[in-house]
């Protein structure tokens, strides 16, 4: 049978993968304490590699198992700095600050405190 395979190292928790995922293989968790719990159920039913293709980080691999190993990696969570709310993990939002940096200003905002202010700006 066919595993999702997630390289710790690159996935930065940004849950592309989990959007992407039609067959509920893969299970995003936001605790309160403010960490994200990613689940991966280990095994693949369909092999359709959409979560694959979507990966930023290029964390995603597949392999042939003999048994389910389900595993799951935990994420700090980044605060919004106007409400507070945890809006997106530390590792995606410094990831998306690396890339996007040359071009604007990534503001460490969550969606619903952008909207806030883009109908002040109106
Ligand atoms: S899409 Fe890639 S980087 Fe994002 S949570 Fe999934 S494995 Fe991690
Ligand atoms: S390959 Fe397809 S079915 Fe398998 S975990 Fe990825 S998105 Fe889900």
């Amino acid at each position: 049978m066919k595993a999702i395979k997630i390289d710790p190292n690159l996935c930065i928790g940004c849950e592309a993968c989990y959007k992407a995922c039609k067959e509920g293989s893969i299970i995003i968790e936001d605790k309160k304490e403010g960490v994200r719990v990613i689940r991966f159920s280990g095994t693949c039913p369909e092999a359709c590699i959409s979560c694959k293709d979507i990966c930023p980080t290029l964390a995603i691999s597949f392999a042939s198992v003999e048994k389910e190993e389900p595993f799951e990696l935990t994420f700090e969570m980044a605060e919004c700095k106007e409400c507070g709310r945890p809006f997106g993990t530390e590792k995606a939002i410094s990831f998306l600050e690396g890339r996007l940096k040359d071009f604007f200003d990534v503001k460490r905002l969550c969606i619903q405190c952008k909207q806030k202010m883009a109908i002040n700006w109106f």
